[in-house]
């Protein structure tokens, strides 16, 4: 298995990063995507990186949480950090409004601009999208067509924002913890909608654990059962959703 979208080297794994790692490998979980956050997370990034290169692959990005009037030079600075080890994807990116909207507009500027460096260098964006479907979609399209190749990351919505989505946009969708919570009903009914073709498995660690470790910290190592459950919502034996989620995160990431 591969999780597309892993935390390990923030703060909550200070004191085991490395054997959070051996962890994921013992369940079965070969290669972690770590998304960037800000322009603090990029050294512990890459030391975690570097000290894993066979097992880890890097994204480079701004969070939309970070964003702050700086956004332009803050990116710059994530970018020039970064610039020894070829990113996968850039992200993540995108709009909260969850936690606050006063930097609306930045975000979305950030998000476009981030939209943009990623078709200069051919590669794919994790967007981050929380209660700002109709903000995404409207920066989405209004970027230069073709679009780069998309992931929602931490994809929590219905089939009929899936359906929305699909007007705008053909991307992957990142399924965690989250759709094995039983008040999950609305993304459990949209997983035949997205299809396995269009799965990524992702745990979003160190949050949103999924049953049967809910509300613990998250670690790549829960991996599988995020997996079994899409299995089951979608009738297939565990084999075929692991080998279709490998060969999606593979080739969407060039890996
Ligand atoms: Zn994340």
């Amino acid at each position: 298995m591969i999780d597309t979208h892993t935390h390990l080297y923030t703060t909550e794994f200070a004191n085991d990063s490395d054997s959070a790692i051996e962890r994921a490998l013992d369940s079965g979980v070969r290669l972690m995507v770590f998304p960037n956050i800000d322009a603090d997370s990029v050294a512990p990034m890459l030391d975690l990186h570097k000290r894993h290169q066979e097992h880890t692959r890097i994204a480079v990005g701004l969070h939309p949480t970070e964003v702050r009037a700086s956004w332009r030079e803050d990116l710059n600075a994530i970018l020039k950090a970064s610039e020894a080890v070829a990113p996968v994807a850039i992200g993540e990116a995108g709009i909260d409004l969850y936690w606050d909207k006063s930097m609306r507009v930045e975000q979305s500027e950030a998000f476009a601009a981030q939209i943009k460096i990623a078709q200069e260098r051919g590669l794919p964006v994790i967007i981050h999208c929380r209660e700002a479907l109709d903000e995404i979609l409207e920066v989405l399209q209004a970027a230069e067509s073709p679009l780069p190749k998309l992931v929602f990351h931490s994809f929590t919505g219905s089939a009929s924002d899936v359906a929305r989505i699909r007007e705008i946009a053909d991307p992957m969708f990142g399924i965690n913890g989250v759709v094995t919570f039983k008040n999950a009903r609305e993304l459990q009914e949209a997983i035949p909608a997205i299809g396995i073709d269009r799965i990524l498995l992702e745990t979003d660690s160190p949050y949103l654990a999924p049953v049967p470790v809910r509300g613990k910290r998250n670690e790549s190592s829960n991996l599988p059962h995020i997996m079994k459950k899409i299995a089951d919502l979608l009738n297939l034996d565990p084999e075929a959703v692991e080998e279709a989620t490998d060969s999606n995160a593979i080739s969407f990431f060039n890996l």
